[in-house]
């Protein structure tokens, strides 16, 4: 992004930012105030979509933690969700305990 259209940018959302202010009470025109100042700033050092993208990112990894299951077979509790299976009679196998048991039955 050229440096006018970030200054732009930044001159347009104060301005937005000062007709919200005039509408909100004494509390929360200093936590706006406190906030333009934080946002001013990391955009200055950063600008402003790479400050985004990495809180994003951030939150994505943050938010989503890998879910894990038991394996029904061999007992392990820290199976992750997307490699295990459950088989028709309700049991959990972890990945290892399915190929087991393919080649079992394949003897
Ligand atoms: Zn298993």
């Amino acid at each position: 992004m050229l440096r006018a259209e970030v200054e732009e940018k930044l001159e347009w959302e104060t301005q937005a930012r000062i007709e919200l202010e005039n509408q909100l009470q004494a509390k929360g025109k200093q936590l706006a105030a406190s906030e333009t100042k934080r946002r001013a700033t990391a955009e200055a050092r950063t600008g402003p979509d790479n400050t985004r993208r990495a809180e994003e990112q951030r939150i994505e990894i943050v938010g989503v933690p890998v879910k894990t299951v038991t394996c029904d077979c061999c007992g392990n509790g820290d199976v992750p969700e997307n490699r295990s299976v459950r088989i028709d009679s309700g049991q959990v196998f972890c990945s290892d305990c399915l190929q087991a048991l393919r080649q079992s039955n394949h003897l």
